[in-house]
């Protein structure tokens, strides 16, 4: 039997990031001013993104150097194994070889410490003492705990109210590594006390923290404010992910012909994806890209390719994305990084573009394929992570009708191991799947379609 994981050394570690941009078939929709209607000029971020992240949000480089600080940090757990999962293809019966990439063996348990590190690192090179960012069940927040905690940098964490009180133990986790955790609306922003003062049980929402993280930030000389997807830098940080597994898959001789990644705002499907997508381009590659979201949030698969708010407040730019609009609350699921109305603007271009191919699953199902893999390769995946594993499974079972002998690679985006209350109602049968009738969603987007810039 051949090997089980395909390792890397350390030293094979990738030294430069992979930056898209300058190969994407067209040039990417810039970010707008919701005010002027123009693109807006980057220095205008400075008050909350240090000026080396700035750059490299516009950059038309290619290849954008790992600073050697980084790779000591990346170091603790990169590289990270590509695992076949043979005892899942055994158990489906199939052809195809499926394979998946872990990046739960990082200390936060998920991709997310792979830009957390970085997005520290030039914060503390540019004089930044504290960062300031928002968390729902909390993912990011321990991503940005951990790093900020190993470059002495400060860091408070606005926590949605509900999941600080519902979900404590990810905050024991952000406290372990030094951050100041708040539940959010707090009375140290204006935009905490407006929520408060109209509602002083308000339980929060992603939207209220990141208008209060923002406000922290643009308020303090000494504050910035740091984002954990969407944006281009942060999926640059993120092709550490496909540059290794390029290595790996060359390394078996292996060329991919379905990669799957669960997609929330984009950053580990694009960290996995990006890297391949050049040689798909150049007909060198016939893979197919496969973006999976719930049906409870369905931006990709039903939201319409427009300008929309960043945030639900509707204080960010307008970014160019497939969005249901800024103003839809998506149900309480259990993957709850997999609910933001939009997606980052490079998937999107490339979904619009018919590069990358998007599908929705519902909660149930998604739960029924983690239990599988968990009974198979071991490992209990994050709720978000399973979306992928579902759309592997599924996969891998049309390739047994067609006999087809494919290679899978997949994502393992993260751990469950903070989710187990999600599973045990998924085991008392608790768990609704949603769904939405095109009409619903029509109407959440009737504001954004009026935006001069959509006309
Ligand atoms: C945050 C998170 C996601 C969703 O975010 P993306 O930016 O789409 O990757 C997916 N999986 C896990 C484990 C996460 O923590």
């Amino acid at each position: 039997m051949n090997n089980k994981k395909i390792l890397l050394s350390e030293s094979e570690i990738p030294k430069e990031w992979y930056n898209i941009l300058p190969d994407l078939p067209e040039q990417l929709p810039p970010p707008i001013h919701p005010l002027t209607n123009k693109p807006i000029d980057p220095k205008d971020l400075q008050p909350i993104f240090p000026m080396s992240l700035i750059q490299q949000e516009v950059s038309l480089e290619r290849w954008i150097p790992i600073p050697d600080e980084v790779l000591r940090v990346y170091k603790i757990w990169r590289p990270t194994p590509l695992v076949r999962a043979y005892e899942l293809e055994k158990y489906l019966k199939t052809p195809a070889r499926i394979y998946y990439k872990n990046e739960s063996v990082s200390p936060a348990g998920s991709h997310k410490p792979n830009t957390a590190v970085a997005q520290a690192y030039y914060n503390k090179i540019e004089g930044v003492k504290r960062l300031t960012t928002e968390t729902g069940a909390g993912q990011w927040g321990s991503a940005l705990a951990f790093a900020c905690n190993i470059f002495g940098l400060k860091c408070s964490i606005y926590m949605v109210k509900i999941s600080y009180q519902q979900k404590p133990f990810r905050k024991s986790l952000m406290h372990a590594w030094g951050a100041d955790v708040y539940p959010s609306p707090t009375n140290f922003t204006n935009a905490g006390r407006k929520v408060l003062e109209e509602n002083p049980d308000s339980p929060g929402s992603l939207g209220i923290a990141i208008s209060e993280a923002v406000e922290d930030a643009a308020t303090h000389e000494d504050t910035k404010y740091s984002l954990g997807s969407v944006l281009n830098h942060v999926l640059l940080h993120q092709t550490i992910i496909g540059l290794e597994t390029k290595k790996q898959l060359e390394l078996i001789g292996e060329k991919p012909d379905v990669m799957i990644g669960c997609v929330g705002g984009g950053s580990n499907f694009g960290g996995l994806v990006i890297p391949f997508i050049p040689d798909k381009l150049k007909g060198k590659l016939n893979t197919k890209f496969l973006a999976v979201e719930p049906t409870a949030c369905p931006s990709l698969t039903k939201g319409l390719y427009l300008y929309d708010f960043g945030d639900t407040v509707g204080l960010t730019p307008l970014l160019k994305m497939y969005t249901l609009g800024h103003k839809f609350i998506p149900p309480k699921i259990h993957a709850g990084g997999l609910r933001y109305h939009g997606d980052a603007p490079i998937i999107c271009l490339l979904v619009y573009k018919k590069i990358i191919e998007a599908i929705a699953y519902p909660q149930r199902a998604v739960f029924e394929a983690a239990i599988t893999f968990a009974q198979t390769e071991g490992f209990l995946p994050a709720p978000e992570t399973a979306h992928a594993i579902k759309a592997a499974i599924d996969e891998a079972l049309k390739c047994k009708e067609t006999k087809e002998e494919k290679c899978i690679v997949f994502n393992f985006s993260g751990h469950g191991y903070f989710d187990l209350a999600a599973y045990d109602q998924f085991f008392e049968g608790k768990l609704e799947d949603f769904e939405y009738s095109e009409e619903e969603i029509k109407k959440t987007l009737e504001e954004i379609k009026k935006f001069p810039i959509n006309q």
